[in-house]
C-alpha cells in the first residue's frame, strides 16, 4: 500500500494536517510515538528537561532598568535550574494546555470601541480607562487571517461568571495601578466546562480544544492511526519522499510508504528525525520556549488553585502577566516558613519572547542561554507581577518566584532554514508542520498559529498532488 500521506504526531500540528488532508479524500496513515490516556490524567504525561540557562554569566551591570523594583525584589528564579515541557502521547502537547487562544496583542481587540470594566470582557458594561496595549493593534492582517483559518476551533473569551474572585483580585490591582486588564480569548466550549480548573489535566468533559478531536474526525474520514510506533526516519529516493522507517513498542522495525511524508512530531524531536534522515543544515539551532516564571505571594484562602486559570492578561511590549497557581509555589512559601496548602496562594505568570538562541543537539540534549534581554524582561514582569500581588493585599516578605520555565518550544526547523515557505524540505514531498517552522518566539500561546501553518503544508500537498 502506497499513502497519499503519512502524518508523523498527533499533536497541534499532526492533527491539524490529518484532518485537513483527510477530508479532502486522501488516504492518510497517522503514526504516533506515544498511545492514547484517560481525560484527567494528563500532568502525568509531562516530560520536564532541565536546562542550564548560565544565567550565573550574566552581567547584571549591563542591564538597563526602566525603573526601580517598588517591591523587594529577589529574582530568585536565576538561581534555580530551568525546565522545558511537552508531552508525548495521543494529543501531544495539546493535552495539557490552558486553552489559552490569544496570538498577539491585536488577537484579543475585537471589541476596542466597547466599554469595560475591571476585565475586558464581551459581556462587560461600565467604563474603564488604561488601555495600554489598545494603543498598539499591531499584526491585524495576520490576527484576521489566523481567526479566519481556525475557524474549525471554537474560541471565545471567557464569560464574565467563569471568571473566579482571585482572578478579579489581581485584575482590581492591576487596573488600580493603571495596567490594562483583558479578558483570556479561550478555546473552551464554555456550554460544556464546569469551571473545575483543572485544564492542564486533559479535560474530561471534552469542552477544551485537544488535537484528539481532530485526529478523530480524520480517522471518522477514513485516515488509518497507529500508536505506539515511533518513526526513526524518513526515507527517499532521488531527493524525493518514498517513505518512513520506525519500530514498534516490541522494538520491531517496520517501514511504511508514501508520496508524502509531514514531519509534526514537535520541535524537540523533529530534528532528530530530520538529522536521521540525512537533513542537517541549519536543523536543532533557532531554539525559542517562550520563558516564563510564576511570581507568587501569601494569602489566606485565596481560592486561584480551584478557578479557571490564565482568565485575564496584561499585555506589555516585551511580556504578558496572567493569574496562575503554581503547585511549586506553595512548597517555596512553606520553605519561607508560611503555612501555605494550594489555597493560600495568589500567583500571577510572567511570560517572555525569548531569544531564538538554543539548539538541540546530535545527542538530544539542550543548549540554551539567557540573554541581557531576556533576563530583563524576566525581571520587569517580576516587578510588576510583584506589585500587583502587593496591591492585592499579598504579605511583601511572602513574595517568591518558580524557576524559569519554557512550555512553547519551537523554531528547531524554522522557515528560511529547513523549510521554504511552503513547509517543504530539500527533500520533495517532506513537509514538516509543527512549531518547529516558526522563525521567532511568539512569547504567546502559539496553538493558533501552528495550525494556521499545518492547514497551509496541507493545502500545498493537495496542490501538488492535483498538479
Ligand atoms: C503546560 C502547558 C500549557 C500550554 N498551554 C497552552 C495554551 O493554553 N495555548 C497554546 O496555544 N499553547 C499552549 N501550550 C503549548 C502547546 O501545547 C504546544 O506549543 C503545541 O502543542 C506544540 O504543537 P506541536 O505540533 O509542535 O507538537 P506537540 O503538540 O507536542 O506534538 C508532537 C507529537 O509528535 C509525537 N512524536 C514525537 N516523536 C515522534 C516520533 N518519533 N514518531 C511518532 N510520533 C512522534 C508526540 O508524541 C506528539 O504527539 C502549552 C504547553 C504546555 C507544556
Ligand atoms: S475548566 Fe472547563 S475546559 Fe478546563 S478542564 Fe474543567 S471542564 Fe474542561
Amino acid at each position: 500500500m502506497i499513502y497519499d500521506a503519512i502524518v508523523i504526531g498527533t499533536g497541534a500540528g499532526g492533527s491539524t494536517v490529518s484532518k485537513e488532508l483527510s477530508n479532502k479524500g486522501l488516504n492518510v496513515l497517522i503514526l504516533e510515538k506515544g498511545t492514547s490516556y484517560k481525560a484527567g490524567t494528563a500532568t502525568n504525561h509531562i516530560i520536564t528537561t532541565s536546562i542550564d540557562l548560565k544565567s550565573n554569566n550574566i552581567d547584571f551591570n549591563k542591564i538597563s532598568r526602566d525603573k526601580n523594583p517598588k517591591t523587594k525584589a529577589n529574582y530568585e528564579f536565576f538561581n534555580f535550574p530551568a525546565e522545558l515541557m511537552h508531552v508525548e502521547g495521543m494529543g501531544g502537547t495539546t493535552t495539557v494546555t490552558l486553552a489559552n487562544a490569544c496570538y498577539s496583542y491585536s488577537a484579543c481587540d475585537h471589541d476596542s470601541d466597547s466599554n469595560h470594566d475591571s476585565v475586558r470582557n464581551h459581556d462587560s458594561e461600565s467604563n474603564h480607562n488604561s488601555d495600554i496595549s489598545y494603543q498598539k493593534p499591531r499584526d491585524l492582517n495576520q490576527l484576521e487571517e489566523l481567526m479566519e483559518n481556525n475557524s474549525d476551533i471554537e474560541v471565545s473569551y471567557i464569560p464574565r461568571k467563569f471568571i473566579g474572585p482571585a482572578t478579579i483580585k489581581i485584575a482590581k490591582a492591576a487596573e488600580k495601578l493603571g495596567y490594562m486588564v483583558e479578558a483570556m480569548p479561550k478555546f473552551i466550549d464554555f456550554e460544556k466546562c464546569n469551571n473545575c480548573g483543572l485544564c492542564i489535566n486533559g479535560c474530561p468533559l471534552d469542552a477544551k480544544w485537544e488535537a484528539s478531536h481532530f485526529i478523530n474526525e480524520a480517522v471518522t474520514k477514513g485516515a488509518t492511526l497507529i500508536e505506539d510506533f515511533e518513526v526513526t526516519k524518513v526515507l527517499h529516493q532521488n531527493s524525493k519522499v518514498t517513505g518512513v522507517e520506525g519500530k514498534t513498542a516490541d522494538g520491531q522495525i517496520k517501514e511504511f510508504k508514501a508520496k508524502n511524508v509531514v514531519l509534526s512530531a514537535g520541535s524537540l524531536n523533529t530534528p532528530h528525525i530530520l538529522r536521521n534522515t540525512g537533513i542537517t543544515s541549519g536543523v536543532g539551532e533557532g531554539l525559542f520556549v517562550d520563558l516564563f516564571i510564576t511570581v507568587g505571594g501569601y494569602m489566606n484562602n485565596a481560592g486561584l488553585n480551584t478557578e479557571l486559570p490564565m482568565g485575564i492578561k496584561s499585555e506589555f511590549e516585551h511580556y504578558f502577566l496572567s493569574p496562575h497557581f503554581s503547585a511549586q509555589l506553595v512548597q517555596l512559601l512553606q520553605e519561607k516558613g508560611y503555612p501555605a496548602k494550594n489555597e493560600d496562594v495568589l500567583g500571577i505568570m510572567v511570560k517572555i519572547a525569548d531569544e531564538s538562541n538554543g539548539k538541540i543537539l546530535e545527542d538530544g540534549s539542550i543548549e540554551k542561554k539567557l540573554t541581557i534581554n531576556d533576563a530583563k524582561y524576566l525581571m520587569d514582569g517580576y516587578d510588576k507581577a510583584a506589585e500587583i500581588l502587593l496591591e492585592a493585599g499579598v504579605d511583601e516578605s511572602s513574595i517568591v518566584s518558580t524557576p524559569i520555565r519554557g512550555a512553547h518550544p519551537g523554531g528547531t526547523a524554522a522557515v528560511g532554514r529547513v523549510v521554504d515557505k511552503s513547509l517543504e524540505t530539500e527533500i520533495k514531498g517532506l513537509y514538516i508542520a509543527d512549531a518547529s517552522v516558526i522563525q521567532r518566539a511568539p512569547g504567546k500561546p502559539p496553538i493558533l498559529n501552528i495550525n494556521s501553518l499545518a492547514k497551509k503544508a496541507a493545502e500545498n500537498i493537495v496542490k501538488q498532488m492535483k498538479g
